[in-house]
């Protein structure tokens, strides 16, 4: 806070930033906070017999959000791990991710830095089927990449290091980059993977489609079974929420600072404004023991006494005001009686 009483830069960056970070957190809270609800609500529907009549008898042959555990079934073609034999998937994705080291230049120090050059994903339809293999019912998997929660099995993955060669290092250190070598993935949604998955449910002709959901709703496919993934998007709703609070917390202690030194700033005009109300009101008292009108007084007279030569002047703020006794008489910490800054210095004026 400066003497102004206006609140500091630093102050108002820091309420800026931090009111603004808690209302971004609160939205994503309140957003994730929806999706756990709902995910809560979903009608969860057994993969059997009665899945069927389950959504004749929906309004529109439709469940709009439905929950369905099942196992990965292919349709027709499936796909083949191009590095592990007899490794059978429905959704197989390629990545290259290039690693190296940047240098830094603030902090001096070479960073480990991750860029994915290259990610194929090939999908082939795949159905949902029981976990009982004497049940025929089963869920065709519409879109499923666009699907959040789908963490594929990583079936294979080999780092390809850059060789290196002197001239090849010293041109790292002109540009500021070493490679390191390339990161291959492989992962795979496998057959007979146990699969959660939650989204709209409609019976079309003879066909079930569990396919992406209402604008609002969110579409999941994932590893976990039902109870883990809720408790999945429940400890990130804590841990938004937690994000939310903290920075709440932090714009209303800055918030509070600000005002207690803006309290303390008035407190302190307040005071100094009735303490020159009484030396005027002593000045006044001091007149009339004197018997003099206010216009009688020497202009070199001691504001204090009225009747001593003025003798100090008083540093910083420069002011000739009062005889060296009344100085000497003023209360501690000793402050100007004009203008209330405290006095660091006096120094005597000879008047010749
Ligand atoms: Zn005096
Ligand atoms: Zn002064």
């Amino acid at each position: 806070m400066e003497s102004s009483g206006r609140p500091s830069t630093a102050q108002m960056v820091l309420l800026a930033t931090s009111s603004a970070l808690t209302a971004v957190f609160y939205a994503i809270y309140k957003k994730k906070a929806g999706t756990v609800t709902r995910l809560k609500e979903a009608k969860k529907i057994s993969l059997n017999q009665d899945l069927k009549n389950i959504l004749l008898e929906a309004p529109g042959k439709c469940v709009p959000y439905a929950v369905i555990e099942g196992v990965v079934r292919s349709v027709k073609e499936t796909l083949n791990s191009q590095f592990v034999d007899n490794c059978k998937g429905v959704i197989e994705r390629l990545t290259l991710r290039e690693k190296k080291m940047v240098w830094n230049r603030t902090t001096h120090l070479w960073n480990d830095c991750e860029k994915i050059i290259h990610q194929r994903t090939n999908t082939v339809p795949f159905d949902l089927a029981s976990h009982d293999d004497t049940v025929a019912a089963s869920v065709r998997v519409v879109r499923p990449l666009e699907a959040s929660e789908l963490n594929l099995e990583t079936t294979y993955e080999n780092f390809h290091p850059t060789v290196q060669s002197l001239s090849n290092v010293i041109g790292h250190f002109i540009s500021g980059e070493r490679p390191q070598g390339i990161h291959e993935t492989e992962e795979m949604l496998r057959l007979g993977a146990s699969v959660t998955g939650v989204g709209e449910l409609v019976l079309d002709n003879s066909l079930v489609r569990l396919q992406p959901p209402k604008p609002g709703f969110r579409y999941f496919l994932s590893r976990l079974d039902y109870d883990s993934l809720l408790r999945k998007q429940e400890s990130s709703l804590r841990w938004w929420r937690f994000l939310t609070v903290l920075f709440g917390l932090a714009a209303c202690a800055t918030l509070a600072v600000m005002l207690w030194k803006q309290y303390l700033l008035q407190r302190q005009r307040r005071k100094e404004r009735s303490l020159l109300e009484e030396f005027k009101e002593k000045q006044r008292k001091r007149l009339q023991e004197l018997n003099l009108q206010e216009g009688e007084v020497a202009p070199s007279a001691c504001s204090v006494c009225l009747s001593r030569e003025r003798s100090c002047v008083f540093l910083e703020c420069g002011h000739v005001c009062t005889c060296d006794t009344c100085y000497h008489a003023l209360p501690q910490p000793k402050k100007c009686p004009i203008c209330r800054a405290s006095i660091d210095r006096v120094v005597p004026l000879y008047n010749s």
